[in-house]
């Protein structure tokens, strides 16, 4: 790929319409015509879109006017040892140094036994708003007696997963503030996400919520807050493999995130790193999970806290991470995508409970490697080399010549694209 493929911007042209009547029912090389036409679009262009067509195609199914699909990188953590066995985590991100990140420090924790967790049971929380209720206090009680039948509509909405032992496990009736009156149904999901499940039995109890109440019923759909579906890992660095004063600074580190939100957010995303890229390569709901983790930590302290919390015991570090994981191994894309199935058989999740465990294994790993680097040397040092390839590719250098625009780079202790440019055009002459 040359340098002019990537400057989109100097060969612009104006759109000549974004109304493309019809588009979702074209075949999706029709769609990718009718997008280039629109767009202006030269034929390299075009031709870079239209490559994968056995994925493509594939992606036409998941969602909706598909002309093409994005590759993000696909890499696997080494190292790990979770729950004392051994796993290859698959791990799909587009940012450098995520995965060098897990590997190395799963690497240091090894010697301690690796990271040991725990899980709930996947249970999904599903609401139901109720508003004009005439008493909301008798609302409540109407929900709460009615339990037996809530149990019998739930679960007559999904025998396969009562076969497999999930179902409805039990109601809330909230009262919100402003008198609307939430209906909280608890539902085992077993080895899914969850999502279609419970919002299915919302929506077939409602009319028979609007009996019990007098209300109306407005909004039935999940929560993304899943604070019944929890997973905790933990694990032990001990000071002979990390140094005491690694130590000492990734305690300080989480003293910082713990007393000051602004800290949190962004020790928090590199937890996400970790666990997005597990979600990704697994083809699991990346934004369910984020939103799920995000909302966790903004209520499980008196402000947004960090989901991960170290402490010392003895001379060693304990980190440990807490949050709630929607992740599934059938449903959604999973079942249906060969990499997210080839995924799951690298790291042998035989259902969502290890996949769940695994994945908060590294989103711990991913943070104390972060805490580690910040604490030291600094993040830009490592993060910089691995980004520096980014930037000889975004200049255009191609094969052997991304390690050598690279290597130069960080030799000159500047890495930007302007100078890949220079040390491309030095090459080339
Ligand atoms: P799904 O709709 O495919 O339902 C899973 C079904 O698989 C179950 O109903 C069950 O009958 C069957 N099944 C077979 N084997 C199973 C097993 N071992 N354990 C559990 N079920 C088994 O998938 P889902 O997980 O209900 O929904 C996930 C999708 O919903 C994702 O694509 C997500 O993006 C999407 N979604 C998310 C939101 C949100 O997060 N707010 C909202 C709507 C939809």
């Amino acid at each position: 790929m040359g340098p002019d493929r990537l400057l989109y911007r100097k060969r612009r042209r104006d759109m000549t319409t974004s109304r493309i009547p019809g588009l979702h029912k074209m075949a999706r090389t029709e769609r990718l015509d009718a997008v280039a036409d629109a767009a202006g679009l030269s034929a390299d262009t075009k031709a870079a879109l239209n490559r994968n067509s056995a994925t493509a195609d594939l992606a036409d199914h998941l969602s909706e006017n598909v002309i093409s699909t994005i590759e993000v990188p696909l890499g696997v953590a080494t190292n790990l040892v979770v729950d004392g066995t051994e796993v290859l985590v698959p791990m799909a991100t587009e940012e450098s140094s995520v995965i060098a990140a897990v590997c190395n420090g799963a690497r240091a924790c090894r010697p301690s036994g690796g990271v040991m967790t725990e899980a709930d049971d996947p249970v999904m929380i599903a609401q139901v708003q109720i508003t004009n209720v005439p008493d909301v206090a008798a609302g409540q009680a109407a929900l709460l007696a009615q339990e037996a039948t809530i149990k019998a509509v739930c679960d007559g909405c999904d025998p396969m997963l009562v076969s497999l032992g999930g179902g409805f496990r039990g109601l809330e009736a909230r009262t919100l503030e402003n008198a609307m009156l939430v209906l909280h149904l608890h539902v085992d999901v077993r080895d899914a996400m969850g999502a279609n499940t419970v919002n299915t039995m919302a929506e077939t109890l409602a009319p028979q919520i609007e009996d019990w109440t007098g209300g109306t019923v407005g909004l039935r759909i999940l929560s993304n807050l899943a604070d019944r579906r929890l997973v905790r890992a933990r694990a032990r660095w001990s000071a002979e493999e990390i140094g005491t004063d690694t130590v000492a600074g990734i305690l300080n580190a989480y003293a910082f995130a713990a007393a000051d939100p602004y800290r949190a957010a962004t020790h928090n995303k590199g937890i996400m790193n970790g666990i997005d890229a597990v979600a990704m390569a697994t083809m699991n709901d990346t934004r369910a999970i984020e939103a799920g983790a995000h909302a966790y930590a903004a209520t499980r302290g008196p402000g947004y806290a960090p989901l991960t919390r170290y402490w010392q015991e003895g001379e060693d570090l304990i980190g440990e991470i807490e949050l709630p994981l929607a992740m599934g191994i059938v449903g959604g894309a999973t079942r249906a995508h060969p990499t997210a199935q080839a995924a799951l058989e690298i790291m042998q999740a035989d259902g969502a409970d290890r996949l769940s465990r695994v994945t908060a294994a590294v989103g711990l790993i991913q943070n104390f490697s972060a805490l580690r680097a910040l604490a030291t040397e600094g993040i830009q040092r490592g993060h910089m080399s691995l980004h520096a390839r980014n930037v000889a590719i975004t200049a255009g250098a191609t094969g052997a010549q991304v390690d050598q625009i690279a290597q130069e780079m960080i030799a000159r202790k500047t890495i930007r694209e302007d100078v890949a440019r220079a040390l491309l055009s030095e090459g080339a002459s």
